[in-house]
């Protein structure tokens, strides 16, 4: 699985790597909204899984004045017929030199291979083609989670000192990454130190589940929000939108909608301990798929107050109608606020899962 550069970058930076100021936008209203607090020289830089974007017209330079339209016509464009979905604005780098660092398995010998080469930017393959002696390589067991001190030396040859740290973090990640490619092209020397001007990162897809990678992919714009708000949550096909709290209970909902011959347009575990702003969240979110005619509301209270429930429900003021079976702490002052505005409350899941499934039908 190979990560987009952001992402990339976010795991070197963690790993102590510099890397320039940024924000990551989807849209170039989300640019707007930051320009009072990025650099006035800044890069564009398109989202997308493929090499040489530079050459391909992703990245393009701009500055506060145009960034917002730049970033439009850059999120119109097609990068080698992949849309632009995301884009990177980092700060432009004055950048005095570009370096090229990498390491991959040799799969050979078993080995970690790493490169280093005093001419990046450009791509290595041609580097090592037509100045193969700018390249330095050097391999140690994959076993070993350091570089030593006299590799890096020799590694770097000439090349400023400062470079140092960052092959050897660079290494930390593709070790702690379970990564079969970490590379920097180009690693640039600035006046103010050293950063990662562009990042790569595969990581072994056999590592994925143990890296937390993979439920990342392919999410709906719903999906995503979902996991900002640490919300379980899963699209299907029906029209009867579903929040509860607890797996256990929110897949006993989803049972009991099939048992009634009902289908769920989604479902949403809210977790523990919701509060009433997390509650409107997920209101929101479960109601605003298009083929949810109805929700239903099945709520334990135990640490979460069925008063900070009913809140939460009566603030999200969705369309649909919503069906609310709430048991618990607090629960006769959720009922109570509840009635209050007009929703439609029963005691037991049976009888709400019924009326739910009614609704979606009627
Ligand atoms: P790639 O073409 O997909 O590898 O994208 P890169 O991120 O490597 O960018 C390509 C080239 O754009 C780099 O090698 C640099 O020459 C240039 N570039 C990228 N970021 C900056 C920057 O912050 N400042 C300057 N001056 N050039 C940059
Ligand atoms: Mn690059």
């Amino acid at each position: 699985m190979k990560l987009l550069e952001f992402e990339a970058k976010k795991v070197m930076a963690e790993f102590g790597i510099p890397i320039p100021e940024h924000v990551v936008i989807r849209s170039p209203g989300e640019l707007a909204a930051h320009l009072g607090s990025i650099p006035d020289a800044i890069v564009l830089k398109a989202q997308v899984d493929v090499g040489g974007r530079g050459k391909a017209g992703g990245i393009v330079m701009a500055t506060r004045a145009d960034a917002v339209r730049k970033a439009e016509e850059l999120f119109r464009k097609q990068i080698k017929g992949l849309p632009v979905q995301v884009i990177l604005a980092e700060e432009r780098l004055p950048i005095q030199h570009e370096y090229y660092a990498s390491i991959t398995v040799n799969r050979s010998t078993k080995q970690a291979l790493i490169l280093f080469a005093d001419a990046g930017g450009v791509d290595i393959e041609t580097v090592a083609r037509e100045t193969p002696d700018a390249v330095r390589t050097a391999s140690i067991p994959l076993l070993m989670h350091e570089i030593p001190a006299f590799m890096i030396r020799d590694l770097l040859h000439g090349a400023p000192k400062e470079l140092g740290p960052v092959v050897a973090r660079l290494y930390q990640v593709f070790c702690r990454k379970d990564a079969i490619l970490a590379e920097i092209n180009p690693l640039v020397t600035t006046l103010r130190g050293v950063y990662a001007a562009d990042a790569k990162l595969i990581v072994d897809d056999n590592a994925l589940a143990r890296q937390g990678i993979a439920i990342n992919r392919d999410l709906t714009e719903r999906e995503r929000e979902a996991e900002k708000h640490g919300f379980s949550y899963v699209e299907l096909n029906g029209q009867i939108g579903v929040i509860g709290n607890g797996a256990g209970l929110t897949m006993a909902t989803l049972d009991l909608i099939d048992y009634f011959d009902g289908q769920a347009a989604n479902f949403l575990d809210v977790g523990g301990g919701a509060d009433q702003e997390r509650v409107m969240h997920a209101v929101r979110l479960v109601a605003g798929v298009p083929s949810v005619r109805v929700i239903i509301v099945n709520l334990l209270g135990g640490i979460t107050r069925c008063d900070e429930v009913a809140k939460g429900i009566i603030s999200a003021g969705v369309n649909q109608k919503i069906i609310v079976r709430l048991a618990g702490t607090n629960e006769e002052e959720g009922r109570r606020l509840l009635a209050e505005s007009g929703y439609e409350m029963l005691d037991t899941m049976e009888q709400a899962v019924k009326a739910a499934v009614q609704e979606a039908s009627g």
